[in-house]
């Protein structure tokens, strides 16, 4: 059995032609903003990989899905990343529709027929702000709702069909809770425009959505049990499971690309070789574990904190993987091309995804040592 075999495998059998496109042109390629791998994955069926199969979709679950991402963001983090945001997105719209008689089952199956890409605002571009803490402003008349403010980085902006935005949604005791609307990316307001500076993970299109007055459809907004607190509901609870398995994914796919180069490189000490491969492999396996989990029982607090395990343990893993591969290519690949140096830098920003290690310091001590709910800092 080779290197990545397997997910490779899957990918090409869910998503015909995708893998072979993406491996015929040089990383590079797929890494600037405005590159065709999108193209690539609306025309493979992408959109549809988890929507249920009675709504025209693959309907495939979290091992499944699990395996995707990393073979994509071997090719490919950008894409890894784009697409883990939509496929966070359609997962929550599943959870949501299995528990509602609304309008989330047609609008799963548009995303399956039409191959719409949907785009996940939840960050507002400040250090220190909880992305359960919105503060983007709503604007409730009767049944109606107006949204006014900004998400950024919000990958896929350019290419986005649909944007999922969170916001908190005025309660009469003058509290808030957070609520999750779907808005067509074309609605009156709703305009993009340039935010993400670094050449690193330029292909995943992060950049700023901007909502000035934007009338969100009634029948599109979810509101959640969230509160200041930070203890999450069951949507959120199994949306975070989803976010942190699939972006844990991504990453160890990237950081798999690395390990294929140390592997496939003449001349490399086996004891480099060996450990690499090892730590990129107990990732998978921790992976494949949540998503047993996750397959054979409820959603809960404690998958919850087995995916941030897998997470954060993942992060120090692909830490060392990055020490032992660059160090074992050497110089000579270091300085003959951008790849190293760019796989290098695209790994490290698993840490920038929410919620961030030292946020759930307290969180998981008390989870774990106290049996207290798990909560995510609002
Ligand atoms: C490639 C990429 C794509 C992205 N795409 C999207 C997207 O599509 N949609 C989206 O919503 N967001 C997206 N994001 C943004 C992401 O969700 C985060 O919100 C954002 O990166 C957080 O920025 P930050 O690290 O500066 O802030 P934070 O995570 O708030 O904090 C940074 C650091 O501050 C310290 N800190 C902050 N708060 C605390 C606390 N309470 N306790 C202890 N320490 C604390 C910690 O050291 C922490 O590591 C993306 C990010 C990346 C890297």
């Amino acid at each position: 059995m080779h290197f990545l075999e397997h997910e490779r495998a899957t990918l090409t059998d869910l998503l015909p032609g995708l893998d072979d496109a993406l491996a015929a042109a040089p990383l590079p390629t797929w890494e600037t903003p405005g590159n065709p791998g999108l193209d690539h994955f609306r025309a493979a069926g992408g959109p549809g990989l988890l929507v249920p199969a009675e709504h025209g979709g693959k309907g495939v679950d979290l091992l499944t899905a699990v395996r995707v991402q990393r073979a994509v963001g071997s090719r490919s983090p950008s894409l890894a990343i784009a697409t883990t945001m939509h496929h966070f997105s359609v997962a929550s719209l599943v959870e949501t529709a299995a528990r509602s008689s609304g309008m989330e089952w047609m609008l799963l199956a548009a995303i399956a027929g039409e191959n719409l890409l949907l785009a996940s605002g939840f960050a507002e571009g400040r250090t220190g702000q909880g992305i359960l803490n919105p503060a983007i402003t709503a604007r409730v008349e009767g049944d109606k709702v107006w949204l006014n403010g900004a998400k950024k980085p919000c990958s896929l902006a350019w290419s986005m069909d649909l944007l999922t935005a969170s916001f908190p949604f005025p309660a009469e005791n003058g509290t808030a809770r957070l609520a999750v609307a779907v808005v067509p990316a074309k609605t009156p307001g709703l305009s993009v425009r340039p935010f993400w500076k670094s050449s690193v993970l330029a292909g995943a299109e992060s950049d700023e959505v901007v909502l000035e007055d934007v009338e969100v459809p009634g029948d599109l907004l979810v509101r959640t049990d969230v509160g200041v607190d930070g203890e999450l509901d069951h949507l959120n609870t199994v949306g975070f499971v989803w976010f942190e398995a699939l972006m844990t994914a991504s990453y160890l796919g990237a950081a798999s690309a690395l390990v294929e180069r140390t592997l496939t490189k003449h001349g490399v000490p086996d004891a480099a070789r060996a450990q690499a491969v090892t730590a990129v492999e107990s990732a998978a396996l921790m992976l494949r574990g949540l998503a047993a989990r996750a397959a054979h029982g409820p959603i809960d607090d404690e998958v919850l904190a087995q995916a941030l395990v897998c997470r954060y343990t993942t992060q120090d893993l692909i830490a060392r993987v990055l020490d032992v591969c660059v160090e074992a290519l050497g110089g000579m690949a270091f300085v003959s091309g951008d790849d190293i140096a760019y796989l290098n830098s695209a790994c490290r920003a698993l840490a920038f995804h929410p919620p961030s290690r030292s946020r759930m310091h307290a969180p998981l001590a008390g989870y774990f040592g106290a049996g207290e709910p798990l909560r995510i800092p609002a």
